[in-house]
């Protein structure tokens, strides 16, 4: 009888692998890869893209390099996905150093390929540049490009969102008006810059809601590969780095055994704090790595199960005792 009981809980390891999509209980994830530059790359992205496929992410989104440096590998990265892959393939499209005709008939290509979502974004100036300025021909920031794809095609559109503020932005609340005009011009989503602080994310969303914001604003989540490196993509986009974690790498840069589990310890509690105050969603920054963002969701969907058992099924832990 207690083996009978016992049985719903435990799945089988097939099912423990396959798409949480069927399972609402489960956490989901999204998955960023940039575009592979060289054929080694493109193995490796290839691989990643394979073995991050078993967790079954809602869509996997390709970058678009600054300045559109990667418009042709963007695409190539995105078609291999659609045609070679069960995934949703998500790509990016910036406004920076283009027209207006160029950037519709990128889009347009996507459409005729048979890919239905897109990532718009004003993008970052090339380095070297002072500041951003718009093409004179071109869409001039996030809002516009988002309505002008809408007319190209029905797109399904994501944007950026910066709890932290962006740094142009003159205050955060012209920054959440700006967030505004990239939904009302048809966007569906935003998908976060990546944060260390959690309550700067919970607070960003509440403070969004209290401006009519009613769409998902999925987190985006950066594992710690580097730390230098993640430093310096913190201070570009002026995401801060808690004190706590400056001290947890101090002297773990060169340690390549120990730095692993800490990063997946600190991603973990991360999203395990946002999971209990109803975060179901995740962006996962991937690098182009499987192995942390593979423990990463391994872990975060296992907590789901525990609690599942825990929580919904005590009677058949009962008679698993007995
Ligand atoms: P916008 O929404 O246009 O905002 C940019 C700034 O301009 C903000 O400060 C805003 O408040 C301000 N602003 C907006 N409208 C106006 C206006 N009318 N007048 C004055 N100020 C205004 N970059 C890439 O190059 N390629 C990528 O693939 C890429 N992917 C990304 C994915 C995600 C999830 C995120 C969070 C960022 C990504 N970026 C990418 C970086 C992004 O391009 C930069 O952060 C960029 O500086 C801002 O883009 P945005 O789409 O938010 O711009």
């Amino acid at each position: 009888m207690a083996d009978k009981l016992h049985r719903p809980a435990a799945r089988h390891p097939a099912a423990r692998h396959s798409a949480a999509k069927g399972d609402s209980r489960l956490p989901r994830f999204s998955f960023e890869y940039f575009p592979p530059a060289t054929p080694a790359a493109e193995e490796r992205f290839r691989d990643t893209v394979q073995r991050l496929g078993a967790l079954a992410p809602d869509f996997v989104s390709v970058t678009y390099g600054a300045g559109g440096t990667t418009q042709e590998r963007t695409f190539k990265a995105i078609d291999w996905v659609r045609r070679e892959t069960a995934q949703e393939p998500v790509a990016h499209l910036t406004c920076v150093g283009a027209d207006r005709a160029k950037i519709d008939a990128i889009a347009e290509g996507y459409w005729q390929a048979g890919v239905r979502r897109l990532v718009a974004l004003r993008g970052d100036p090339p380095k070297g540049s002072s500041g951003y300025v718009p093409h004179p021909q071109g869409y001039a920031y996030a809002a516009d490009l988002v309505a002008g794809l809408k007319r190209v095609a029905d797109f399904d559109i994501s944007v950026a969102a910066f709890p932290e503020v962006h740094p142009e932005a003159r205050d955060a609340a012209a920054d959440l008006d700006n967030l505004k005009r990239k939904i009302d011009a048809g966007a569906s989503r935003a998908i976060t810059q990546f944060f260390f602080d959690p309550d700067h994310y919970l607070r960003f969303v509440d403070r969004a809601r209290a401006v009519g914001i009613k769409v998902p604003i999925i987190p985006g989540i950066l594992p710690i590969v580097n730390f230098e490196r993640t430093c310096q993509m913190a201070e570009s986009c002026k995401a801060a780095i808690p004190h706590w974690l400056l001290d947890l790498y101090a002297d773990l840069e060169d340690d390549n055994e120990v730095r692993f589990p800490v990063a997946v310890s600190v991603a973990v509690e991360l999203c395990r704090y946002l999971m209990a105050r109803g975060v179901e969603e995740f962006h996962v920054y991937t690098l182009n790595r499987a192995d942390l963002t593979a423990a990463l969701c391994r872990l975060l969907r296992n907590d789901a199960r525990a609690r599942e058992i825990h929580i919904d099924e005590p009677l058949l832990l009962a008679g698993g005792l007995s």
